[in-house]
């Protein structure tokens, strides 16, 4: 099965063949046909099905064969930054050929490049919810010529208090038009929102709200205070490709990227205290391969996409399954294989078992042999000093032995300051 089936511009398909598509994914397949027919859609992907292309493809269909206008046609609302610049880069690059010009429009950085940007015409706008408000409040942006309404990503939106925003922005925009939602989880307030915004809509929904299948998931018992131990031990003794690890707070993120940086991991981090500048050059630097690793807090889980990710390690569990599922889709995407390792505490169980429930399946728990879980994280730091350093002189790496059933955990772990979310 090719993308021929839906017939669109060869402007499109030739987007397609640049960015190297060579088959639709499920959402894709089922998507599309319902988009370019003009119907509203309320799509249930989970991330990393290739939703983001299952509608930019049609939307560039429709902006192609209907007359081009002076106004924005097309209003694409996201979550975070992030995501947002990726939704714009994904237009860039399928619609490569096609002419039309997408902008980005989100919070930290300053409002003028935007106007100067949205004055100039564009076609599309890729926005966060809480800038795309200012710019509409002072006049700068005008939506009353938007066609197609898409809402990514909702159940996260909602998550992070942008509902009053959406309906905010939706009393600014025409009551005739096309709305996408697309959402992982379909909790009561994203149901009423559709509900309230999409006109007898198709639902479309691929595979469950679970991780990818092609993500193995594993936990590792273990005290707070030797988790840092742990993960070096892990990357040490692992092979991997690019790997995320999620920590809960900014400051924890920093420490941990600073750690492994000093034991020569290659590492940096990312989090909401860094200016965009510096959010944008972390990322850059991950994807070119700079940086192996990426210590990062959930604010960057929403828009990483990186081909090739092959670990997520969450250094601390996250609050949600359903914050498990976004951290986790940052590996396996498409159709590549990923493993998920979850460092697990004593004071875990609640998350650890709901996590457990929304896989289905019980995960797998390793101890590594030969790991002190007992010793404090300074000595775990000298007797990793002295392994690594037999190691560079036999020139081996060694393997994990994993082994199942649980290691003792119960040490209080303390939180931090925890991640701010960015309300753009
Ligand atoms: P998304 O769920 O939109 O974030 O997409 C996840 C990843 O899948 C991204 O890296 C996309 O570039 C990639 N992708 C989307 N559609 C396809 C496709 N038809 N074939 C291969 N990869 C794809």
């Amino acid at each position: 099965m090719n993308f021929d089936k839906f017939k669109l511009d060869t402007k499109i398909i030739a987007g397609i063949q640049a960015i190297g598509y060579s088959s639709p994914t499920p959402i894709q397949l089922e998507a599309i046909p319902h988009i370019l027919e003009g119907r509203d859609l309320m799509g249930l992907a989970q991330t990393g099905t290739g939703k983001t292309a299952a509608f930019v493809l049609p939307v560039l269909q429709r902006l192609l064969t209907s007359a081009r206008r002076s106004s924005v046609r097309v209003l694409i609302i996201s979550p975070t930054r992030e995501l947002t610049e990726q939704t714009h880069q994904t237009i860039a690059k399928l619609g490569k050929e096609t002419k039309l010009k997408s902008t980005c429009i989100y919070g930290g950085m300053g409002m003028q490049p935007q106007i100067t940007a949205v004055k100039r015409g564009v076609d599309i706008i890729a926005a966060c919810p809480g800038r795309l408000l200012d710019h509409i409040n002072k006049g700068t942006v005008c939506l009353s010529g938007i066609e197609v309404l898409v809402l990514d990503e909702a159940d996260q939106m909602f998550e992070m208090g942008f509902l009053q925003d959406i309906k905010n922005i939706i009393k600014h925009l025409p009551k005739k038009r096309q709305t996408l939602l697309f959402s992982a989880t379909m909790p009561d307030d994203i149901r009423e929102l559709a509900k309230d915004v999409l006109h007898d809509p198709v639902t479309v929904q691929v595979g469950d709200t679970r991780p990818a299948p092609t993500v193995s998931h594993t936990f590792y018992p273990i005290e707070q205070g030797s988790k840092t131990a742990l993960l070096k031990n892990i990357l040490e003794n692992t092979e991997t490709g690019p790997v995320i690890v999620f920590t809960r707070t900014k400051r924890r993120s920093k420490t941990v990227a600073q750690q492994l940086e000093k034991s020569g991991f290659g590492a940096t981090a990312l989090h909401g205290d860094l200016t965009q500048g510096k959010r944008q050059k972390a990322l850059d630097g991950f994807r070119n391969g700079i940086h192996k690793i990426l210590v990062a807090t959930d604010v960057a889980a929403r828009g990483i996409d990186v081909r090739g990710i092959s670990h997520v390690i969450n250094y601390d569990i996250p609050d949600t399954a359903l914050a498990y599922t976004h951290r986790i889709g940052r590996t396996g995407r498409a159709w590549d294989k990923g493993d998920a390792f979850t460092f697990v505490t004593g004071e875990d169980k609640y998350i650890e078992r709901s996590i457990t429930k929304t896989l289905g399946d019980e995960p797998k728990y390793c101890t590594i042999a030969g790991f002190n879980y007992s010793a404090p994280e300074v000595e775990q730091e000298a007797g990793r000093k002295h392994r690594s350093a037999s190691r560079n002189n036999s020139g081996q790496s060694r393997r994990i032995k994993k082994s199942h059933g649980r290691a003792r955990t119960g040490f209080p772990g303390s939180t931090g300051n925890r991640e701010r979310i960015f309300i753009d």
